[in-house]
């Protein structure tokens, strides 16, 4: 039997399980959400967190593409971070965190791409989408991380799908929270703007 590229190259939010399985054996998740996202890159995958304020003057980093929020270096195993984004909000520098470990995870450690370095724009790391497929399966795999759907499909109704509540519980911006119950399908009819 072969194996195919489609084989070893995983699906985003299975990944993401995956990864949450393998911290939940090593460390144990204890009572979550929130998920530890800091200490996943961090003693899981031995990465440093580094918030930086000009990500673009960093060594290697590419200057045409706008600001920079977050860019993985693997050389180092660094997730560098917007420093004024992080600072104005922690649940974005969350989101970028899961982002980073998404590019990792799926990019970088499986050898999909021979790319040392995945930078972001802004407009790359976000709940719902992406630009190009390589941030898509990041953001999708960051939405798995921080707000799992086992999970979230079980608390959203059970908090009576008070979008503060959950949003405080999984540790992310309201809408991130309302944007992911929407793309699961979970948010009631009555609900959607
Ligand atoms: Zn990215």
């Amino acid at each position: 039997m072969t194996f195919s590229v489609a084989v070893r190259m995983a699906d985003p939010a299975l990944a993401a399980q995956q990864l949450l399985t393998e911290y939940d054996e090593t460390y144990g998740l204890g009572d979550i959400p929130p998920v530890p996202v800091t200490d996943i890159a961090e003693s899981l995958l031995m990465l440093d967190i580094v918030e930086e304020n000009e990500i673009r003057a960093l060594p290697g980093a590419p200057t045409n593409c706008g600001p920079l929020s977050g860019l993985l270096t693997t050389a180092d195993q660094t997730i560098w971070v917007d420093r004024r984004e992080a600072q104005r909000s922690p649940q974005r520098k969350r989101f970028t965190v899961a982002h980073e470990i998404g590019h990792w995870d799926l990019h970088a450690r499986r050898g999909a791409t021979k790319t040392s370095e995945c930078a972001c724009a802004r407009d790359d790391i976000r709940e719902d989408g992406g630009t190009h497929k390589r941030e898509r399966e990041a953001n999708e795999f960051a939405n798995e991380l921080i707000m799992p759907k086992a999970i979230i499909s079980t608390l959203a109704p059970e908090l009576g799908f008070n979008l503060a509540l959950l949003a405080e519980h999984f540790d992310v911006a309201v809408r991130a929270l309302e944007l992911r119950l929407i793309r699961l399908d979970l948010l009631p009819s009555w609900m959607r703007s």
